[in-house]
């Protein structure tokens, strides 16, 4: 085990279901690595500590080996041993479990969408507390993140402060609110809680069913800072509208409450030295942005035929809650407007995803649009660097990613007003934003008559203003969206919470 005690700066560690590029679904995975990366360039021990996936991205993990301990965890009324290993991601040290269960939880060839995902997490959080508590660490704090390790917070305070880990304060981060994780209350006592304790409105109760316990909520209520993912996104959930059932919750909560804007990994998304691209380039010289255009045409087959026709691209999960009705409209719109659009999805959602096979096979051999139905990490770079402009119609964005990478490559954000898009992205033509912050387009409706504003207005200043539209993209590439400032408001309140802690202790 890593020693903590000599390092200077807080000691924290992350209790994670994804950590990029190893275990990665959605912006989840970036944060983790990103702000682990921030706050260790601080000079703070970060540790993370995650599932080991069969499926996760074996050759991005350095030196990994398996420990020579064993650490039991109590599941469902009996103790169940775990392997531990070991390596290093981006620099970051983690801890990978692999439970020896018979469910092999973690063997499942993906990292959600399983009939028994509340047991795989509830004891993955488990696991993770003894492993702590079995290796004597003494973190100032621990983060944990989304439903999936909430349960990580009640477990704390009611199993493992009377154990003796107890020096840790509890930061939970929820990445989006629409993923509670809620289930009978019955099987939260599997983990070792006890639920008749915790079935209660002030505590784990679902806010909308009193037999159903919901482990957002239980972190929510267990834990010292609640954060989300951007300010706007932070007000939005506070609203019944915006909340899904956990406004209340968060109202009555609020003064630990805050959101941070996430902040993108720098070094892992640089247009200067990505290799994923055909040709590096920069906001100083962004003549290699064409070179990657006439690649990305080329790999996918569409026309070459006009160097400035304007390349559209959508990079995101297939759910409802990124407007898929305007997804699909864009598509449309696009070819209308005489531009080239390019998709790259893929859908949890069976219904969703056919419909979106339907229209890739009806637009097969077009050659002015593509859609590409996977997860694909080397094309999504690919397709950052080579378009003029990048949609995000979100119906809810708790942060965003893809707006910031857009950015940082030089493709212009064509963006909803909604949570962390209305942080990070603002209208050219808005008076009211001062204009070295203007970097986008954006609208407000999440209809086609709102979409169809912002994207026509981005295709007139392509069209008509070349000069314009070049400046736009220099101005944006150069745009600070590092980790640096979001990671300094995650230190300053972990140092409070840990600060608090200590005055309580001695008075
Ligand atoms: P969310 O977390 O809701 O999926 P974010 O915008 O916060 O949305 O993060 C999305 C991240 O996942 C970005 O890094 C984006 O590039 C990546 N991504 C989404 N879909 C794909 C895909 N099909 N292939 C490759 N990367 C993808």
């Amino acid at each position: 085990f890593t020693s903590s005690s000599t390092r200077p700066g807080l000691h924290i560690i992350h209790i994670a279901a994804e950590m990029a590029p190893v275990a990665k679904v959605g912006g989840l995975g970036d944060v983790v690595t990103g702000l682990g990366k921030a706050l260790q360039k601080k000079g703070h021990l970060v540790e993370i500590v995650l599932p080991k996936y069969d499926c996760m991205q074996y050759e991005s993990i350095k030196d990994m080996k398996a420990l020579d301990v064993v650490v039991e965890s109590y599941f469902d009324g009996r103790l169940y041993k775990n392997k531990i290993w070991t390596g290093t991601v981006e620099g970051l040290p983690v801890y990978f479990i692999e439970p020896q269960h018979p469910g092999k939880f973690f063997g499942r060839g993906q990292l959600y969408g399983e009939h028994d995902d509340f047991k795989r997490f509830s004891f993955f959080s488990r696991v993770a507390l003894e492993l702590l508590l079995h290796a004597e660490k003494k973190p100032d704090i621990i983060h944990c993140h989304d439903w999936q390790t909430a349960f990580v917070a009640p477990l704390y305070w009611d199993l493992y402060v009377p154990k003796g880990l107890d020096s840790a304060r509890i930061c939970f981060t929820c990445h989006n609110f629409e993923y509670q994780g809620t289930a009978p209350a019955s099987e939260l006592t599997s983990c070792g809680l006890d639920a008749y304790h915790l079935n209660r409105p002030d505590r784990m109760q679902d806010n909308s069913a009193n037999d159903r316990i919901n482990s957002v909520k239980g972190a929510i209520v267990f834990s010292n800072i609640v954060t989300t993912v951007s300010p706007t996104y932070a007000q939005e959930v506070r609203t019944a509208q915006g909340g899904k059932g956990l406004h209340a919750t968060i109202n009555s909560h609020s003064k630990k409450f805050v959101g941070i804007l996430n902040g993108i990994d720098t070094d892992a998304w640089n247009p200067a030295s990505d290799n994923f691209l055909k040709v590096q380039y920069s906001a100083s010289d962004i003549e290699g942005k064409l070179e990657n255009k006439e690649a990305l045409r080329r790999l996918l087959g569409l026309s070459s035929s006009e160097i400035r026709r304007p390349l559209v691209g959508c990079i995101t999960r297939l759910v409802p809650q990124k407007g898929v009705h305007l997804i699909r409209h864009a598509i449309y719109r696009t070819l209308e407007l005489g531009g080239q659009f390019v998709l790259l999805g893929s859908s949890p959602v069976p219904h969703i995803q056919r419909e979106f096979e339907d229209i890739r096979n009806h637009f097969q051999n077009h050659e002015h649009a593509r859609l590409v139905l996977k997860y694909d990490e080397a094309l999504s770079h690919l397709i950052y660097a080579a378009s003029d402009m990048l949609i995000i119609p979100s119906i809810f964005e708790p942060c965003g990613l893809t707006q910031m990478i857009a950015m940082r490559y030089g493709s212009i954000p064509i963006a909803r007003k909604t949570g962390g898009l209305n942080d990070s992205v603002f209208d050219v033509d808005d008076d009211t934003i001062p204009d070295q912050f203007r970097n986008g387009f954006t609208f407000v409706t999440a209809d086609e008559q709102g979409f169809n504003n912002a994207l026509e207005r981005a295709f007139n200043y392509y069209m008509n203003n070349a000069e314009t539209w070049k400046e736009l993209v220099q101005k944006d590439m150069n745009i600070d969206f590092s980790w640096d400032s979001s990671a300094s408001q995650y230190e300053e309140l972990y140092d409070k919470a840990v600060l608090r802690a200590r005055t309580a202790s001695r008075s």
